[in-house]
């Protein structure tokens, strides 16, 4: 495998035109040309320079309007694939997606202890795995887009630091490019979640969105005109960690009463613990859910009471960031049956005009579980259109 055997001369009309087959294909040139203002004769030399490049091709679809059926085109998606990885601290999923999303493989595969060379060595393989499983030529596939807990220097591709698994500097892009000789890319897992949801769920043109990944813990990806945010030290859209409570529980980042003490899986079993006397010790987040679906009203109570937490970190973004959309997902969002109508009532309660409380800007993920993978892949997809 050679490292930028795929490279493409990237301009602004180039991306345009392949934007625009991604998101409305098939399309002919003549529609291209209409749509984006460019002329005909140059939209005809781009479409032959990515028919080249084998990331357009022809299809026979068009509707005949009278005269001789237009040609139209579509993504190529037999010719470049990405491999995307979603790297939690219990386990590495891998996956091979075509350039529209579609996964073709997986691979999955457990973490049994946290130490930096063992984590590698998962890595790697979970990597081999799905491009063993393809059979595809190393020259076809674009890069590996790594999507990683915790802290990332995303500049060189470095896991700073992990509080799930407590490893630091790891060099995640440098190990991986010497072992496949491709194009890598890292970034933190909830930032690549929002990405993947933007890129792939279909929300049209936004100007702000914003995702939130409720899980083992509580992150945000910030997306501000098609572009992840970072902020000036990297560290926006940790919200999980904006202080709720002066005197609450102890956080793993060191501080007292973050917010994710409040609404992760393990919070809402500690709560349920505390709250229920007959809840047993084995007590798991799945199984509030479960006792919840029973309708066993102790533990429904303990949902409503958490959506209600989660209701109020929300609207601490809101009157910090105010985005168009806010996205909802990860493990505990499960639960979304009795968490939903307590998030929504407490920013109705809560949010300072009554544009913000009666707009309803808060969704369930549309990506799903695979959001994560998916914009893993997506952080070479953005390279490309
Ligand atoms: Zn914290």
């Amino acid at each position: 495998m050679v490292r930028g055997t795929f490279q493409m001369m990237k301009s602004v009309n180039k991306s345009t035109i392949l934007n625009k087959i991604r998101q409305s294909g098939p399309i002919s040139r003549a529609e291209i040309a209409k749509v984006t203002g460019i002329t005909p004769p140059t939209v005809s030399s781009i479409v032959k320079e990515l028919m080249d490049e084998k990331l357009v091709v022809e299809s026979n679809l068009g509707e005949s309007q009278g005269g001789r059926k237009p040609t139209m085109l579509l993504l190529n998606r037999n010719e470049h694939y990405v491999v995307g990885v979603d790297a939690g601290s219990d386990s590495i999923k891998a996956c091979v997606s075509d350039l529209v999303g579609n996964i073709l493989v997986r691979s999955e595969l457990p973490i049994k202890s946290h130490t930096i060379e063992n984590f590698l060595a998962v890595l790697i393989q979970a990597i081999q795995l799905v491009i063993k499983d393809m059979g595809i030529e190393g020259n076809k596939v674009i890069g590996i887009g790594i999507a990683m807990h915790g802290v990332v220097d995303v500049a060189t591709g470095t896991s700073l630091y992990s509080a799930n698994s407590g490893l630091r500097n790891v060099h995640i892009k440098e190990v991986l490019e010497d072992t496949f000789d491709l194009q890598v890319r890292v970034e933190n897992n909830s930032r690549a979640m929002a990405l993947g949801e933007y890129w792939f769920g279909d929300y049209g043109t936004l100007k702000s969105f914003t995702v939130i990944n409720i899980g083992r813990g509580v992150g945000s990806g910030m997306i501000e005109s098609g572009k992840l945010r970072y902020g000036a030290q990297e560290i926006a859209g940790e919200i999980g960690h904006m202080t709720i409570s002066l005197d609450g529980e102890k956080c793993s980042c060191g501080n007292q009463g973050c917010f994710e003490t409040f609404v992760t899986g393990d919070a809402i079993v500690r709560r349920a613990k505390i709250k229920i006397p007959d809840a047993p010790e084995e007590l798991t987040g799945e199984k509030v859910y479960e006792y919840a679906l029973e309708g066993k009203k102790e533990y429904q109570k303990i949902l409503e009471e958490t959506g209600v937490l989660i209701g109020i970190g929300i609207v601490n973004l809101i009157h910090s960031l105010n985005p168009e959309k806010i996205v909802l997902g990860g493990g505990v969002m499960k639960s979304h049956k009795f968490l939903m109508p307590s998030i929504i009532a407490t920013i109705q309660q809560r949010a300072l005009t009554e544009k913000a409380r009666k707009d309803n800007m808060i969704t369930l993920t549309r990506v799903g579980d695979d959001a994560t993978i998916l914009g893993a892949a997506a952080l070479l997809l953005t390279k490309l259109f």
